[in-house]
């Protein structure tokens, strides 16, 4: 039996899930679970990896539905539910999904294609459960493929991610264990559901531990701190601009509304943030709001969580932390070569959480192994004081100008010190004679903004080969789902 489901059996009367104002429990899970698996299984005892994609909102359906595929031997392919058409259709042909699954409010999307492609459609809504007859399931191995994530899509087009049932189970074991968690934990969700992020690390170790996740019915500030208020929930996680968004809203209530939020959230157990760099002032003014330093890690839709700040020990600013147990980390030069102490290098990952395969990619697969089995992550960063330190993405963080290597993360954190700037982005412009030249983009709250002045500044905080040497001030950053910025967007502005 999956482990999954095999840990939910140890809780079967505790409260599974909370959602559209409904409790559920964990038997209740389980029992829909098994509907479901059932009525995918129609006649055959074992679907044997066939694709199954689910556009479900976040809520009981959502984990109902993954969990039944995996009961009946199906690989879960999860939808992003704010995709366009065109972003679906590519992630159903490209996995080659022979079952589509739609939440009521996303039939007229899905019902057309599958009218025009033929696959199996199965619609929530239409589903009465008194007609399932329950079904022996098939006992599973633990290598057996799971699910299929697509990556982000901020460097290239998104790549399917294959995971087998292993690699969930250690990415889930690994921070349930790192971060404590216990049948008493309460989680809010509020991250998307087709990323490793609100998958594993909200929703699945939760119900691997006992403990309960609900989930709001779509984003806002003030519904976040209305959950919060119940007093319950005492974990969260989310992404950087989530954070700087909930600070923006509690900065704008009456002071004492401000307490009564720093109240309830001085009684959190943890708080989580993960995905893109966590900017060291996010940090501080979250801890100066709710008592807490957050907990910043480090993951990727091919390993999970890979590297994290201590649970107990101290979580350092502008730092992901220490190796998580169970995942062996190193840092390697151009020439895959162990970097020495207090070197930048490619981070490199091995072990059980680390994903099977690009999804219908062989070559792309065989490129990001090196021979002896590690993982290219092509994200560099250094090790200081036993803390690594993230300096960006290879390809598009690393700014290569003059025979300088610089780290685009390291100009935006100072940047985002000055007063005016809001937010910003800092990417390598082509230029002939340096190779790439610095450049920013700025979001500012007053718009009188003296570039001279500011460059200035800059140049009494860091060397000139590191000084931007174009500005743009824009509206809004442009960022994906998981709220990331997607730089590549950027350099047309130059
Ligand atoms: P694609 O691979 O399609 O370009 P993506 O890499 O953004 O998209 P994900 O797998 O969702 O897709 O994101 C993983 C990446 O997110 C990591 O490789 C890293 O660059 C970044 N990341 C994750 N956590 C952090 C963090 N704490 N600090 C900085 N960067 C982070
Ligand atoms: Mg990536």
């Amino acid at each position: 039996m999956l482990k999954i489901v095999k840990n939910a059996t140890k809780y079967l009367p505790n409260q599974a899930i909370i959602s559209d104002g409904k409790s559920y429990t964990f038997q209740e899970l389980l029992h829909y679970s098994e509907q479901f698996a059932s009525l995918l299984l129609e006649n055959a005892s074992d679907l044997n990896e066939t694709r199954v994609a689910f556009m479900v909102s976040p809520g009981f359906d959502y984990v109902s539905v993954q969990w039944g595929i995996w009961r009946a031997g199906g690989v879960a392919v999860p939808l992003c539910i704010t995709y366009p058409l065109p972003s679906l259709q590519y992630v159903i042909e490209d996995t080659d999904a022979q079952i589509v699954i739609a939440g009521e409010e996303y039939a007229s999307i899905l019902a057309p294609l599958a009218a025009e492609k033929g696959f199996r459609f199965i619609l929530l809504k239409n589903i009465d459960s008194n007609e399932i007859n329950l079904k022996k399931l098939p006992n599973l191995l633990s290598e057996r493929r799971a699910m299929i994530l697509y990556t982000s899509g901020t460097t290239n087009l998104p790549k399917g991610v294959v995971t087998t049932h292993e690699n969930i189970e250690a990415q889930i074991s690994t921070l349930v264990k790192s971060w404590h968690w216990s049948a008493q934990d309460h989680i809010l969700c509020v991250l998307p559901l087709h990323h490793v992020h609100g998958i594993i690390n909200v929703i699945l170790c939760a119900l691997w531990s006992g403990a309960t996740v609900e989930f709001l019915p779509s984003y806002s500030a003030e519904g976040v701190f209305s959950a919060f208020q119940k007093g319950e929930i005492n974990v969260f996680m989310a992404v950087p601009t989530i954070y700087f968004k909930l600070i923006a809203y509690w900065e704008s209530l009456p002071i004492d509304q401000q307490k009564q939020i720093s109240e309830t959230l001085s009684k959190f157990r943890l708080m989580v943030s993960g995905s893109a760099a966590l900017p060291v002032s996010v940090m501080e003014k979250w801890k100066n709001i709710s008592s807490h330093t957050l907990l910043e890690r480090y993951g990727m839709t091919e390993i999970g969580m890979g590297i994290s700040n201590p649970y107990n020990e101290e979580r350092k600013a502008g730092y992901i932390g220490k190796p998580l147990s169970g995942v062996k980390v190193r840092l390697v030069d151009e020439n895959n070569q162990v970097v020495k102490r207090g070197q930048a290098g490619e981070i490199q990952i091995k072990g059980k959480n680390v994903f099977l395969e690009y999804w219908n990619k062989p070559e792309a697969t065989q490129k990001t192994f090196t021979d002896d089995g590690w993982f290219k992550t092509g994200d560099i960063a250094v090790v200081e004081k036993g803390y690594y330190r993230i300096l960006g993405r290879d390809s598009i963080d690393i700014i290569k100008s003059g025979g300088y290597k610089i780290s685009a993360l390291e100009i935006e954190e100072i940047l985002r010190t000055h007063p005016i700037i809001n937010d910003c982005s800092v990417v390598g412009i082509p230029n002939e004679e340096w190779g790439e030249l610095v450049a920013a983009v700025l979001i500012v709250n007053d718009n009188g903004l003296d570039l001279k002045e500011l460059n200035t500044w800059m140049r009494e905080k860091m060397p000139a080969y590191k000084t931007p040497r174009q500005y743009k001030i824009i509206e809004e950053l442009p960022r994906n789902a998981m709220g990331k910025v997607t730089k590549n967007d950027l350099k047309k502005f130059f």
